[in-house]
């Protein structure tokens, strides 16, 4: 059984006071993963010790940055190196999300330098890729997402790609209380693991878990996550609430 696993997305949301509250609710909801089954926590930079602090010695658990820069150190005012995240003991940075390719110009290319310093460092990156509501529209969406995976991935060696966990996150998905059908979902991700086979082989393909993001809620996890090729996913909004984030986890297969 593939990696699954159910990442929550906190964005640029919650004071202190309430991701401690958060995390502590969620810990305190009873709930079980499997050997193969994951809870990743990807939280705002100030958050992330106190976060990792919580989730000490807690099975299968990990704490994702949402970002990180190019460099490893240096006059950058305002970054933050995969070395510092590393150092508190960071296990993952999700990379390429659409709101920070949108706001923040972040290209492939840019994020090809960002997935090498991520895996050089040995932590994990959670690769965000998905198509804006234009693109669905015109049909083309199963290229342009394809492409993503290629300008940003396809330069790693197999062991490498074997280190990464896609996203794949419809951009009209996102926020919009607007999913995906399963189906919708099934078909990407089935054509997301092809274009990795076609390049690395089947049996790398297979090994590669790529989790659904878009309003992924309490109430519709199950289904997207029972999909052959959906591992799991990233979640926003459902990810700020300890009962249903739980129950999200305990959706995955
Ligand atoms: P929502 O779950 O709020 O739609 O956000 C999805 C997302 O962007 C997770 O990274």
């Amino acid at each position: 059984m593939r990696k699954q696993v159910a990442a929550a997305n906190w964005k640029m949301n919650l004071t202190y006071q309430q991701a401690e509250e958060l995390i502590t609710g969620i810990i305190n909801t009873p709930h079980q993963l499997s050997a193969h089954q994951y809870a990743v926590f990807a939280v705002p930079f100030p958050y992330l010790t106190m976060v990792a602090d919580k989730l000490k010695g807690k099975a299968n658990t990990g704490v994702a940055a949402q970002n990180c820069y190019t460099k490893t150190a240096g006059a950058y005012t305002g970054e933050t190196s995969v070395e510092m995240l590393k150092s508190i003991e960071v296990g993952y940075v999700v990379l390429g999300h659409s709101e920070r390719r949108e706001y923040f110009n972040e290209s492939n290319e840019m994020l090809a330098e960002k997935v090498n310093v991520v895996l050089a460092a040995g932590l994990t990156p959670i690769f965000c890729c998905g198509e804006a509501l234009s693109i669905r529209e015109a049909g083309t969406q199963n290229e342009y997402v394809g492409n993503q995976l290629k300008e940003s991935l396809f330069h790693l060696s197999a062991d490498e790609l074997k280190k990464i966990i896609i996203a794949y996150e419809p951009i009209w998905a996102i926020g919009t209380g607007k999913t995906a059908t399963s189906d919708q979902a099934q078909e990407m991700h089935a054509h997301l693991r092809s274009v990795l086979a076609a390049q690395y082989g089947t049996d790398v393909a297979n090994e590669i878990s790529i989790l659904y993001g878009g309003s992924v809620k309490g109430s519709n996890a199950k289904e997207i996550f029972g999909q052959p090729d959906v591992d799991g996913g990233l979640v926003g909004g459902a990810s700020l609430k300890a009962d249903e984030f739980v129950q999200i986890i305990q959706a995955l297969k």
